[in-house]
């Protein structure tokens, strides 16, 4: 791979005249800091950063990287815990500071450019009360987030992000410039709902909104003790739940950082107060909670409800699959390993998923995974350096005594950076071949392939 030593000087200090953004090399201030991403694990040096401020910069960007034969990664709220957004000697495309958008309230729309968050996202759209399915943790990116299919808390009522997205402005790899709609270009449209990074740098994102102001959501906490009734309770429970109602159970430690160990069930109603009450009481009546925070919230407050539990820079290491089913022995299983995990910040999560993200046609975007059911996630995070290979070690083992109840997809946003060609055919599914095809029409080189990379076919 060529680093800054073989750029041509000249060529850099024409490109940092015209260039809005700035361009940073090792020695510059802000470099360390911009390198860094949310993932502490993730400890590489690119040889440039090309801090963008728009499109153009963009262009020129990936015009330096593939005229110096640079590797080029894209960052955008550098949330993906395998940490693509970073490459080692090559140059970073950083849309972090890419922080425009605009709503339009009559259309119910918003075009938000790659380097927002979801907490920014949301505070905007909040001003006209509208929302659409964002991250449920608030610091995560759209730009990746939504590339990679986008599930959260209102996905019952309106599908992924991706299922949202109404139009990207794209970069290629030969520097066009798109606006991708369905009518522009079908093909490239379909792939970026939900086919990752692999056909360009996204620099701005339009969604349809929906009317939503307020949720009644939180959390409700039992002793781990009862974790298997909970678990039973939660299958059950999730079996007849309405679109409006999305109900996560999880094994975890307590919020208020005692350590204490829990089995709690965390969930969003998108309805009225009325419905939301009437629905969610069986959950109130349920065993004998040591912890309720649960009630009538501003939506933006469900999704940063969790944002204590991933801070930046912690360390990282996450497994995730869907299920076939919630079997009684993956949930004794579950019971038994989490009583020996190394990190307070660990967890054991399932995610239900159903309602609006299961009527969709498994081709008609790029995520293939339409069936109702349950997602398994192990987002492991600790802080201490020291603890890295007791937590690695403790979350594969536990996830693979979890492989009996293994459905055959795998959530992309969530696959790690041990994962192989396998597991990214599992998160494209029956769309893989055709994502390949428009791969090889619009990035034939595979210049953008850190990422969960589709091979040019
Ligand atoms: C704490 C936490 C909570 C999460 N919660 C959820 C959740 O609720 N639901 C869910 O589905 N996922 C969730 N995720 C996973 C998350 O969606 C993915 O990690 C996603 O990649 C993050 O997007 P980003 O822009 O922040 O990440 P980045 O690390 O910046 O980007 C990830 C990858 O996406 C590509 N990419 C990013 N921006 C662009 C762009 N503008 N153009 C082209 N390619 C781009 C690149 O390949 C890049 O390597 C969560 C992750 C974390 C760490």
């Amino acid at each position: 791979m060529t680093t800054m030593a073989a750029l041509d000087s000249e060529r850099l200090e024409a490109l940092a005249a015209a260039f809005s953004g700035s361009l940073l090399q090792a020695e510059d201030n802000g470099y360390d800091e911009a390198r860094q991403i949310h993932n502490g694990l993730i400890d590489k040096r690119p040889a440039l950063i090309a801090r963008c401020q728009g499109t153009a910069d963009v262009v020129e960007a990936i015009a330096l990287a593939r005229e110096a034969g640079l590797e080029v990664s894209v960052r955008g709220g550098g949330h993906n815990v395998a940490g693509r957004a970073v490459t080692d000697g090559g140059l970073m495309i950083d849309l972090a500071e890419m922080k425009g958008m605009h709503v339009d309230p009559s259309a119910r729309t918003i075009r938000a450019q790659a380097g927002v968050t979801w907490a920014e996202f949301n505070r905007e759209t909040a001003l006209h009360g509208l929302a659409v399915t964002g991250g449920q943790v608030s610091t995560t990116g759209i730009a990746g987030y939504t590339l990679g299919g986008g599930l959260g808390w209102l996905m019952g009522v309106y599908g992924l992000a991706s299922d949202n997205l109404l139009a990207v402005e794209l970069v290629t790899a030969k520097g066009d410039v798109l606006n991708v709609t369905a009518d522009s270009n079908p093909d490239l449209c379909w792939a970026l709902r939900g086919g990752g990074g692999n056909f360009g740098v996204a620099t701005s994102f339009v969604f349809q909104l929906h009317p939503l102001t307020q949720i009644v959501g939180g959390l409700i906490a039992h002793p781990i003790d009862a974790a298997g009734d909970v678990l039973r309770f939660y299958r059950d429970f999730t079996s007849s739940t309405s679109d409006e109602l999305t109900v996560h159970c999880v094994l975890a430690h307590a919020p208020d950082g005692s350590g204490m160990k829990i089995a709690a069930l965390a969930l969003c109603h998108a309805g009225t107060p009325e419905e939301a009450e009437a629905e969610i009481a069986p959950i109130r009546a349920f065993g004998s909670p040591v912890m309720e925070m649960l009630g009538p919230m501003p939506y933006p407050a469900i999704n940063a409800m969790l944002d204590d539990g991933f801070p930046r820079g912690a360390l990282s290491y996450w497994k995730s699959s869907f299920l076939s089913e919630l079997s009684d022995s993956l949930i004794d299983e579950a019971v038994t390993r989490f009583a020996s995990t190394p990190s307070t910040m660990n967890a054991i999560l399932i995610e239900q998923y159903h309602g609006a993200v299961t009527r969709v046609d498994p081709t008609a975007t790029a995520v293939p995974h339409r069936t109702a059911g349950y997602n398994l996630i192990m987002p492991s995070t600790w802080l201490d350096p020291a603890d890295t290979d007791a937590n690695i070690a403790w979350t594969r083992e536990t996830y693979d005594a979890f492989r009996p109840s293994f459905a055959e997809g795998r959530w992309l946003n969530y696959l790690g950076d041990d994962e192989k060609v396998d597991a990214v055919r599992a998160a494209y599914g029956p769309n893989y071949d055709r994502l390949a095809q428009i791969k090889r029409e619009y990035d034939p080189e595979n210049v953008f392939h850190l990422n969960q990379n589709i091979e040019p076919a």
